[in-house]
């Protein structure tokens, strides 16, 4: 039998993490959605508070926590600004494929530090021609005795030049080897040739910082590869078919917020006579948003409890994220709505939600790309 009821510890942890966002994040969450500042202080006081870390493992310094916890975290993160869990979520792609690919010196090398300060991680895979189509890497990585030569350019990669690890995805491959030519290499902030090219000004998710990356001839010890050559792009998808989960838990978030605000405005706003709440049409509106956070939810849960298990499972984690992605969106145009005129002014938190929203349904692999994960996994 499956139980929905949460642990007494993971209550006490989601209580944490509660009063962490209330106090911590969402003082801070306008200013740093107008500067398009990255929370740097926030996460020296979730390292600090123990709220860092939350998938790496506890022999590295991280607080090992199982999945489903971890997702209970992250939907509490992401209430309070989705470009602030914006640092967790991308810690946690670009710290899974070591902890999934990692030799054990290489994990106790690149990991350990992570446990000693609040650092940064970070997934390169996307370039300017290779963004849905991960098998059109074009970055290069020749080797040269002991070392590899690496060249290309990544862009949109969340901390990218700010984190001390970087896992980059390159061609070991002939040109036209598609993704069986895709090798996984773990480079430093500091390697020489390693430099930010534009950082983005975002729409929405203003909090966490993207950038470009170029390589010039960045020389990579042999010891610095990650699996065996050719194993790159295994190595990103497994990744993702874990990490899309967060993406899902974040979603939740953000929905949960756009609809508690929503309820609480229905309530005081009155029109023709009575709270927008007592007119059907919004208490129907609402209605669907509280069902379809519950049904959101409960597909994250799963993809996680499953991961728990020992046994990560890709369609499970594309319909968590496509299904959440997609709710937040709606129930951010939505509760919105049920602000009139307010929801579309500064002063209120709407307008943040909804173009924070709009994110989940394009990185880690577009709703489009779940569908063809989800599509190839039912129908083979
Ligand atoms: C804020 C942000 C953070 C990001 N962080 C990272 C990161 O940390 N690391 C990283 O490597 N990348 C990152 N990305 C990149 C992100 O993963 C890509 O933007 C995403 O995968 C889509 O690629 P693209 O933008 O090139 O769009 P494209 O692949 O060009 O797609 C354009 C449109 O066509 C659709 N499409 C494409 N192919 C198909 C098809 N076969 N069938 C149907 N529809 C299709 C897509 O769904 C989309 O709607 C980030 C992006 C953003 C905006």
């Amino acid at each position: 039998m499956i139980s929905f009821e949460m642990t007494d510890e993971q209550k006490q942890m989601q209580d944490v993490a509660r009063k962490f966002t209330r106090n911590q994040i969402i003082p801070a969450a306008a200013e740093l959605d107008e500067k398009a500042q990255m929370p740097v202080d926030i996460i020296k006081g979730a390292f600090e508070f123990g709220l860092w870390n939350l998938n790496l493992p506890e022999q590295y310094g991280g607080m090992g926590l199982d999945h489903l916890t971890e997702a209970i975290l992250l939907e509490e993160i992401a209430y309070g600004c989705l470009g602030v869990c914006g640092a967790w979520a991308g810690n946690s792609l670009g710290l899974t494929p070591i902890l999934l690919a990692g030799t054990d010196e290489q994990k106790q090398r690149w990991l350990c530090p992570f446990g000693e300060a609040p650092l940064f991680a970070a997934f390169c895979i996307t370039e300017p021609n290779a963004g849905s189509d991960v098998s059109a890497v074009r970055t290069t990585a020749r080797r040269e005795k002991e070392e590899y030569i690496l060249n290309g350019v990544k862009h949109f990669i969340t901390h990218g030049g700010i984190a001390q690890m970087h896992v980059v995805f390159a061609r070991t491959g002939e040109p036209n080897s598609g993704a069986k030519g895709l090798t996984a290499f773990l480079v430093p902030r500091d390697a020489p040739g390693l430099s930010v090219g534009k950082i983005e000004n975002k729409m929405g998710d203003r909090a966490s910082h993207i950038s470009e990356i170029i390589f010039e001839d960045v020389h990579v010890p042999v010891r610095d590869r990650l699996g065996a050559e050719g194993q790159g792009f295994k190595i990103s998808m497994q990744t993702l078919d874990r990490t899309r989960m967060c993406i899902g838990a974040a979603a939740v978030g953000v929905a949960r917020r756009a609809y508690e605000e929503a309820l609480e405005y229905s309530k005081q706003r009155v029109q023709f006579g009575k709270p927008l709440f007592k007119h059907q049409a919004i208490a129907f509106m609402l209605a669907d948003m509280a069902t379809e956070i519950e049904a959101a939810r409960g597909l994250v849960w799963q993809a996680a409890w499953k991961m728990d298990q020992g046994d990560a499972d890709p369609k499970l984690g594309a319909m968590a994220k496509l299904y959440a992605g997609d709710a937040a969106m709606k129930i951010t145009v939505d509760a919105l709505q049920i602000f009139g005129g307010y929801g579309y002014m500064k002063e209120y938190p709407m307008e943040k939600l909804m173009r924070d929203a709009k994110i989940l349904q394009i990185y880690e692999g577009t709703q489009q790309v779940q569908r063809m994960v989800i599509s190839a996994r039912i129908t083979s």
